[in-house]
């Protein structure tokens, strides 16, 4: 089984409150802003007509790797409320 197809399996109940914010004045001194290629669902992007870093959280897979890749430490990170995020299914 490929990876996409495993990955589909899993199910995602999007919190109201984003569980990742990014400040945005510690993000603008970031160069070359490695949460856009580390993240593995490949959430983030880079809004054109602003220049900011936006990322789309309903998707998140709650892996933590653009947390670690953060160096300007400019998100704030924390899991979905209870019940809510992923629910891995494994099999
Ligand atoms: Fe992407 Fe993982 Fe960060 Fe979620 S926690 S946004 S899946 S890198």
């Amino acid at each position: 089984m490929k990876v996409d197809e495993r990955l589909a399996k899993n199910a995602i109940t999007p919190d109201d409150e984003p569980h990742i914010v990014i400040d945005q004045a510690a993000c603008r001194s970031c160069d070359p802003r490695p949460c856009l290629t580390a993240c593995p669902a490949h959430l983030y992007e880079v809004i054109e007509a602003t220049g900011e870093v936006h990322v789309e959280t309903a998707g998140c897979l709650e892996c933590g790797t653009c947390l670690v890749v953060c160096t300007p430490e400019a998100l704030t990170w924390h899991y979905p409320s209870g019940g809510l995020g992923i629910r891995y299914r494994f099999g």
